[in-house]
């Protein structure tokens, strides 16, 4: 049989140099392999280092964000108050024959081309109607499905060896950060707004996960929860932010069946009510620069927002940043979310711990306050023995709501104990509050390591004349200079040897390569991306000159070995360009 072999996409190819060049490959492959966990080797390692580095200069370092870090597995109770335990399901189904399991949306999406934000939006017995009617049957072996089920995506496991000690695998690190908010807050100085970040690995039990750095069972999260007044919710450095662009695809359009992207300058999406906080607007914003700096063009990110039933049970207004890849088409990189008081509200709620702030007023303010008092003479011959109770349980009351319930009813209910007009005394006080106290909003913007280190290889990847190059912009390569000495002997791999010394005690990530042929040597370090390679020829003996190639342009220039520390800080910290270098790599 003839027929062309199909090209391999880029997804394939740069799984393949990633496994074969030590970027990343599946962990456990003695064992046969394990999906949705995978190894960094030493070159993908520095590589999501640097990723991460570039993410904390530009979301920490500058705003003042404080970083943490805090456990991975965290009692149940965590994760009850968040909505967690109650929420982050997938809806899964399995094939009768194979017994294999999937992911419901996702068939749907594959095999009935069924939009994302339409899938999620249906129950189980709509997803099995779908199945049904579509004919869809298993991929893998052609069988019949069961019925769908959802599956909670997050890893189970007890404390200790008491079973009832149930703790869970975090699925995002935002929760490490809001259960101890209030100790944050007290370390701040009791400021607000401030921003905490964690970066960290995640944990989700993701059902049948075939997309590699894309979806993982562990991977690492970047969660930023930035806090503020809703009352005060000014962002005093918009105006830095405000003419830079954003492409949004807008929840109002997408009900309409567009995915229309709206471009528009941060400003006017202020102004028109696109983006609800202004806090969210500049971690978009500054979402977009990162992708910039990681070598994706404007012109493939968007932000999509979510629609209700799509958002989180902790959101009331998202966005997914999502980049252009050629395997998947828009795949989500960040998401960023208007999560409110939720968060705090919940622990507060479930740990009992007030996590309100407290805000003083300029001067003084009178207030009219609203007294139950309980009037024991009364309670006593109705209540008997919980006549105290009951008083205590009045004191603890809403008085607003008493009041209202007893004008309207007659009468207010406490557990099964009815409390009737005669029973309480209801006064009003005028009081002078100093402040008061409110639970602050939160936005988060949330990145996935491992999704930009996938999307950082794919946007450096292509091919020059037959040879794979991956073009890392130069802040994130993994090794920054090459040192190659032309041959092996009369002394140039001791020369070699010293200027590596000399530019790893400058501080630069530096490799040296004799082995094979200098065009090979070339070639290897193109492909792993290393943006410059200093090269010790015969030429270097006789005037202590060495040749500087450029990974993109292949163009070479000569300098001597004093200045190269000079110049490879000109280049890679002050961004100067290598062309404009030409002048200063002259002898
Ligand atoms: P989410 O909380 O689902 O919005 O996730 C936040 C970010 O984490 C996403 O934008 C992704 O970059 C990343 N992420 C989520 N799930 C996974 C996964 N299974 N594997 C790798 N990255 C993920």
């Amino acid at each position: 049989m003839t027929g062309e072999p199909k090209t391999p996409d880029k997804f394939t190819v740069i799984n393949e140099l990633a496994r074969r060049r030590c970027f990343y490959w599946q962990s456990y492959e003695i064992y046969g392999g394990v999906s949705g966990f995978v190894t960094y080797g030493f070159l993908g390692t520095k590589l999501k280092q640097n990723i991460e580095k570039k993410l904390r200069e530009l979301f920490v370092n500058k705003l003042g964000v404080l970083e943490i870090e805090s456990p991975v597995i965290a009692p149940s109770k965590v994760f009850e108050a968040s909505g967690h335990v109650g929420h982050f399901k997938e809806p899964m189904i399995e094939c009768l024959k194979c017994k294999r399991r999937f992911r419901a949306d996702h068939l749907l999406r594959e095999f009935a081309e069924i939009k994302e934000s339409e899938a999620e939006k249906l129950s189980l017995k709509e997803v099995k109607e779908v199945i049904e009617n579509r004919g869809i049957h298993c991929p893998e072996c052609g069988g019949t499905f069961g019925e769908p089920k959802y599956f909670l995506t997050m890893f189970k496991t007890t404390l200790g060896p008491y079973s009832e000690a149930v703790g869970y695998g975090r699925p995002e690190a935002a929760q490490g950060i809001f259960v101890e908010f209030k100790h944050l807050y007290e370390m701040t100085r009791e400021k607000l707004p401030f921003g905490v970040i964690q970066i960290g690995h995640a944990l989700r039990n993701e059902i049948s996960p075939r997309q590699g750095l894309i979806r993982l069972r562990e991977f690492t999260i970047m969660d930023l929860e930035f806090f503020f007044d809703p009352e005060e919710p000014n962002c005093f450095i918009l105006k830095d932010f405000e003419n830079e662009t954003l492409r949004l695809v807008l929840a109002e359009n997408k009900l309409h069946g567009s995915e229309e992207i709206v471009e528009v300058a941060v400003k006017e999406a202020l102004e028109k009510g696109y983006i609800k906080a202004e806090w969210q607007s500049i971690f978009m914003a500054l979402a977009k620069k990162l992708l910039i700096d990681l070598g994706v063009p404007a012109e493939k990110q968007r932000f999509i927002e979510k629609l209700p039933w799509e958002r989180a049970h902790y959101a009331v207004q998202s966005f997914d940043q999502e980049v252009y890849v050629e395997r998947w088409g828009w795949v989500e990189v960040s998401g960023h979310a208007y999560r409110t008081d939720y968060d705090l509200k919940r622990h507060m709620q479930f740990s009992g711990t007030d996590m309100r702030v407290f805000k003083r007023h300029e001067k003084p303010v009178e207030t009219e306050q609203i007294v139950v008092k309980p009037l024991m003479a009364k309670l006593g011959p109705v209540f008997k023995a919980e006549a105290a109770k009951v008083a205590k349980m009045l004191s603890e009351a809403d008085p607003k709501e008493v009041e209202v319930s007893i004008r309207k009813n007659g009468y207010y209910m406490l557990g099964k104990h009815k409390v009737l007009q005669e029973h309480v005394e209801i006064i009003r006080q005028k009081i002078k509050e100093r402040g008061k106290r409110f639970i602050p909003h939160v936005v988060e913007p949330s990145f996935g390591s491992d999704r930009l280190v996938y999307i950082a290889l794919e946007f450096a990847y292509h091919v020059k004349d037959g040879r794979a190059i991956l073009s890392f912009p130069r802040e994130i390569a993994p090794v920054q200079v090459g040192v190659y000495p032309l041959v092996t002997k009369d002394g140039l791999p001791e020369k070699a040897s010293q200027i590596y010394e000399t530019l790893i005690n400058e501080g630069f990530i530096v490799e040296c390569d004799e082995t094979g042929s200098v065009g090979r040597r070339y070639a290897r370090a193109d492909e792993i991306g290393i943006p410059l390679g200093i090269t010790v020829d015969y030429q270097t003996l006789k005037d202590n000159t060495v040749t500087i190639r450029d990974r993109d342009s292949w163009k070479q220039v000569r300098s001597r070995i004093e200045r190269l520390p000079e110049l490879l800080h000109k280049y890679f910290r002050w961004k100067v360009d290598f062309e404009d270098l030409g002048q200063s790599f002259e002898r």
